[in-house]
């Protein structure tokens, strides 16, 4: 939690918006949405934006507000799709190009272009879609980070790609190094995903969600591969508290 609530600050310094309470107030704001709905497992969405003040585009004289949304959530791309994996294409709609938006900021305008990306993807019958930058290069999904193996190694586009640095990737990283895993952040081509071992998906909503195919081309063996369930296993061990948090991950409501 302390660490979506950094990306949280973070994504407002970067759009110059002032969040006018500290950190740890927002925090247990969270915890107690989370508390109140006596949910035992949901997804927590703290949005702060620009909220009354002058017309015009000049934003920094509006008072910001805040809301946090929580809400339970079933698996975000299909209920077999941890399992199974899910089918994708490649989105004709590139991420934006780096100094356009800022593609580490985790901010509501950035979603129209992950909203081109999926409703793209689902009119084509496919679950999502990956994006490539505007160098041409991998960037992420719609609304996950990608990671692609070959020959027991795995390799995640660096943020400089356009990408989100997606808290699911980071503790992803984390497991994959703990299992024994050699990862790069390194530029992933097209046509290097065609040829992969293994895809996956990461995000908080998507968790670790296997890619079976792309472009209706198959991923590996075309079901989930052994690193993704490797990966998947330790994530759900440290997510249901079945082995000890190392990394200082959970925080108790
Ligand atoms: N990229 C994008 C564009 C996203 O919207 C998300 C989901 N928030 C991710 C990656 C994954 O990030 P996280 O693991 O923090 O959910």
């Amino acid at each position: 939690m302390k660490e979506h609530i950094r990306r949280l600050y973070d994504s407002a310094k970067m759009y110059r918006i002032d969040i006018p309470i500290d950190r740890e107030t927002f925090t247990n704001a969270c915890f107690e949405i989370v508390r109140v709905n006596g949910f035992k497992a949901c997804y927590l969405r703290p949005i702060v934006f620009r909220g009354t003040g002058p017309f015009g585009v000049y934003g920094g004289n509006n008072a910001t507000e805040c809301f946090i949304c929580a809400w339970e959530w079933g698996a975000y791309l299909g209920a077999d799709a941890l399992e199974k994996g899910v089918n994708v294409m490649f989105s004709s709609w590139n991420r934006f190009a780096p100094n356009t938006m800022p593609a580490m900021a985790k901010c509501g305008a950035n979603y129209a272009n992950s909203q081109l990306i999926k409703m793209e993807a689902m009119a084509h019958g496919f679950a999502e879609g990956i994006a490539l930058d505007t160098s041409g290069y991998v960037s992420e999904g719609s609304g996950e980070n990608i990671f692609v193996i070959r020959d027991g190694r795995v390799i995640t586009p660096p943020l400089g790609n356009s990408v989100l640095p997606g808290i699911t990737r980071h503790c992803v990283i984390t497991i994959l190094r703990e299992l024994g895993y050699e990862v790069v952040e390194g530029m992933v081509p097209r046509e290097m995903i065609y040829v992969a071992d293994e895809v996956f998906f990461t995000g908080t909503a998507a968790e670790v969600t296997p890619i079976a195919s792309v472009d209706k081309i198959p991923i590996g063996t075309g079901k989930r591969g052994p690193i993704a369930k490797a990966v998947q296993e330790r994530f759900f061990a440290y997510i249901n508290g079945d082995i000890d948090d190392t990394h200082g991950w959970h925080n108790f409501v």
